[in-house]
């Protein structure tokens, strides 16, 4: 269902008014330090929208995991420089959301500012309508720009969207929701997806999803190693999941020809051991190894795979991209997908570690999406309890 979005309230509905916008600010944080600041230059086009129209924007997110109390090392505080830095704009900065209406009604048109974390708050993650209220008194309306938490059923993210009206959807909710769903709903075909990362056990539920709308699901990554077991071969001191062997075995039953394994792989004794790495066949692994990556066969029939593909969606590294030379082969479908929307597929990205393995190349896919958590149980077909809580368009 297409989501009401910020971009279809009327210029009236922004001008003066207090804008309360749930943001993903949830950046890494090193001795106090923003370490990488992309989410908070993906909430800039929603912020500077709503300044741009004269609102006035409270901004709500969570930092890290605090236990429901105020911990000095999860404050939102540490980031106001750097949101400030990106806006181009001072932020001026709420302690307290319970004690915060006075501090917004202050606000001047198109001024920022930033409340403490949500997360701080008892009944935050319990989606305690009671906090949701203490909430929505900051605002007069409410965009939902945190694709990344709208998994999780939160106060500041499903149960303040009931109480605060007009609820929207961000730029940046729009831009993820439009990429992935048009991508599961009406893709142009051919549809493949890739699949790789450490465990299968996060991901057989989107293998599963996609299986039916794929036309080829290319598996790479440690996972790939449980399909080998299932296989019946060697996997030597690669990591697989033994308890989801027998699953593996039934996906590859029920699967057909659209489930592509990887070839063959790159192995060595250890990853201290990288002057050892070399190629062997699947069938080929000796005791005492373990694959690291897919090998160059793989890569050149993946390569080839994707750039027939119309549609490609692509979660998970290929291999310990950490440790070079095991990013090969996830280079090399980061190239595929680049390649492939050079002729005109949409390439999406998901994953935490698959968007670090092509920082710096975003603007080369169709789009990279910021949520890792969330797209993997979007791609699972789940409905987001923060995406349902918004007014349909
Ligand atoms: P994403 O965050 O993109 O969803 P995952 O978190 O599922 O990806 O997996 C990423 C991790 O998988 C990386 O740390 C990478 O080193 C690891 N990985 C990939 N292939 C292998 C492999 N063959 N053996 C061990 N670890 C692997
Ligand atoms: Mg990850």
């Amino acid at each position: 269902m297409k989501k009401r979005s910020l971009r279809d309230l009327p210029a009236q509905a922004l001008e003066g008014r207090r804008a309360l916008v749930r943001e993903d600010l949830n950046v890494p944080l090193k001795d106090g330090k923003v370490t990488d600041d992309s989410r908070l230059r993906a909430a800039v086009p929603t912020l500077q929208y709503l300044r741009e129209h004269g609102a006035r924007v409270i901004v709500l997110s969570h930092l890290g995991r605090p236990k429901g109390a105020p911990d000095p090392k999860y404050s939102l505080q540490q980031i106001v420089r750097d949101l400030e830095r990106v806006l181009g704009a001072t932020v001026e900065f709420i302690p307290d959301p319970a004690q915060g209406v006075a501090a917004t009604r202050r606000l001047p048109r198109g001024g920022v500012a930033l409340v403490e974390n949500t997360r701080f708050v008892p009944g935050e993650e319990e989606n305690d309508p009671k906090l949701a209220a203490t909430f929505a008194a900051l605002g007069d309306f409410y965009v939902n720009d945190a694709f990344g938490s709208a998994h999780r059923a939160h106060a500041s993210t499903e149960a303040i969207a009931h109480l605060l009206k007009p609820a929207v959807a961000g730029f940046l909710m729009e831009k993820e929701l439009k990429y992935l769903g048009d991508a599961l709903e009406h893709p142009k075909r051919p549809f493949v997806a890739v699949l790789g990362g450490a465990k299968i056990s996060g991901k057989i539920d989107v293998i599963d999803a996609l299986l039916p709308k794929c036309d080829e699901v290319l598996i790479g990554g440690a996972m790939a190693c449980t399909f080998f077991a299932a296989l019946g071969f060697e996997v030597g001191t690669s990591l697989v999941e033994r308890d989801k062997v027998p699953l593996a075995k039934e996906l590859l039953r029920r699967s057909g020809p659209k489930l592509i394994l990887p070839r063959g792989a790159v192995i060595a004794p250890g990853l201290e051991r990288v002057a050892q790495a070399r190629e062997v066949s699947a069938d080929q692994v000796p005791a005492g190894w373990a694959v690291y990556d897919i090998d160059s066969v793989t890569r050149a029939d993946f390569h080839a795979r994707l750039l027939k593909a119309k549609t490609i969606v692509w979660n998970g590294p290929m291999g310990v991209f950490e440790t070079p030379p095991f990013d090969a082969g996830t280079r090399a479908v980061a190239e595929a997908l680049v390649a492939a929307g050079q002729k005109g597929a949409v390439t999406i990205v998901g994953g935490g570690d698959s968007a670090a393995a092509v920082a710096g190349l975003e603007d080369k896919f169709s789009h990279v999406s910021t949520g890792g958590g969330a797209s993997l149980e979007f791609l699972e077909g789940k409905v987001l309890p923060g995406v349902a809580a918004l007014e349909d368009a």
